[in-house]
């Protein structure tokens, strides 16, 4: 089959692999019909993320029709269109239990990887290096699925891919970034990041009873997706403004009730700090460049709530605890736990309340990837989300 594979620091090919097979009693083998590239798959077309090798293959959004199924799993039926969460989780273990799929104890077989960096492993996710599990993704005709009687959802024939496909990730991880909110009726939320899991936190906002939804990037494009499609009521261009200066003056100078990180470690600027973390990052005296999060806890309300979304791998520096501290600030984030929003996600969609196919820009073939990737790293042609089809 063909896949799109990671080869090095800003390099992917579509190359010709051998087929997935079942492994396990409870895997699938799902024929991809439609797969997207995502934000954070460029933290890995960017060297960011270690435990990475060459000829690994990429993508953890994808959907398609189960063409084979090992005897434990039930629940499906060889034909069945499904969409497939990014986090691999056994639905049985203390953390699945809880619902927090994402840290499943029993799908990282490297979790000894991961504890080195983090003191404890999550999950494994699919397409994303060797210390979360090594598992072949979805930029791929064929993908294994493990504990397919947990993760796959079916979906109605109703629905075209572009509307389900983005269940898989951004809208339930925009949906948790706008969930541990914990939004009251009035609250004013701020987001950082008009990529799509930023729209997604948007919409979702007002989909949990925000009143105001402030979006925050530089790129007009961008912020005119947030404001026309994912209904956000005002925009800043930090190129343009103080960011500070303008959220307390839509704020009646109290800064937003919560505020979302859909940015992450690669986060940009224009300030010294910038050229600090940006020097730092390059010496790999710190892994991450936190820009969008120092800005989130500073403007947030007293007592208010940081939601943390982007994804952060290792280290950060000038950490504003202070703020935290004295201003009872409430920090939550996590990798999105999937497994938990999908079906009242996909009843949301059928309901017409969203429709998640507004933030595909670009469409191409799997075989297009490389090009795909170029174009979303690089923002051309007002790239918000690639789609790659079969
Ligand atoms: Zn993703
Ligand atoms: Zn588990």
């Amino acid at each position: 089959m063909k896949a799109n594979c990671w080869i090095d620091k800003r390099k992917v090919r579509v190359e010709e692999v051998p087929d997935p097979k079942i492994l396990n009693t409870r895997d699938a083998i799902v024929r991809v019909t439609s797969t997207a590239i995502c934000g954070s798959d460029l933290h890995l077309y960017n060297g960011f993320v270690p435990t990475m090798e060459k000829g690994d293959i990429l993508g953890h959004e994808f959907m398609g029709e189960v063409v084979e199924l090992g005897p434990s799993v039930k629940n499906l039926k060889v034909g069945d269109r499904v969409v497939v969460p990014f986090p691999i989780a056994c639905g049985q273990c203390t953390m699945c239990r809880r619902d927090l799929f994402s840290l499943c104890e029993n799908s990282n077989p490297n979790a000894w990887m991961a504890e080195k960096l983090w003191g404890h492993s999550p999950a494994g996710l699919f397409g994303y290096s060797h210390m979360l599990g090594g598992y072949a993704g979805g930029q791929a005709e064929y993908a294994r699925v493990p504990f397919a009687d947990v993760g796959p959802l079916k979906v109605p024939d109703g629905l075209r891919d572009e509307q389900v496909l983005f269940l898989s990730d951004i809208f339930p991880t925009g949906y948790m970034g706008a969930e541990m909110c914990g939004i009251q009726p009035g609250d004013v939320i701020a987001v950082w990041g008009a990529g799509p899991v930023g729209l997604f936190a948007i919409a979702s906002a007002y989909l949990l009873g925000a009143e105001r939804v402030i979006a925050i990037d530089r790129f007009p494009y961008r912020l005119q997706l947030a404001r026309e499609r994912a209904g956000a009521a005002a925009t800043i261009n930090y190129e343009e403004v103080d960011v500070q200066d303008a959220l307390r003056e839509m704020t009646a100078g109290r800064g937003p009730d919560a505020c979302i990180d859909a940015v992450g470690m690669e986060a940009h600027g224009h300030a010294a700090i910038y050229a600090y973390d940006r020097a730092k990052q390059a010496l790999m005296l710190e892994t991450d460049r936190p820009i969008a999060l120092r800005e989130a806890i500073l403007a947030c309300r007293n007592g208010g709530t940081v939601s943390v979304i982007g994804i952060y791998g290792g280290f950060i520096d000038k950490f504003p605890m202070g703020a935290v501290v004295n201003r009872s600030l409430t920090i939550r984030s996590g990798q999105c736990h999937v497994q938990r929003y999908m079906r009242p996600l996909l009843e949301r969609i059928e309901r017409g309340e969203i429709d998640p196919s507004f933030v595909v820009t670009h469409r191409m073939a799997l075989e297009e990837a490389p090009r795909g990737f170029d174009m979303f790293l690089n923002k051309r042609d007002n790239c918000e989300k690639v789609v790659l089809t079969m």
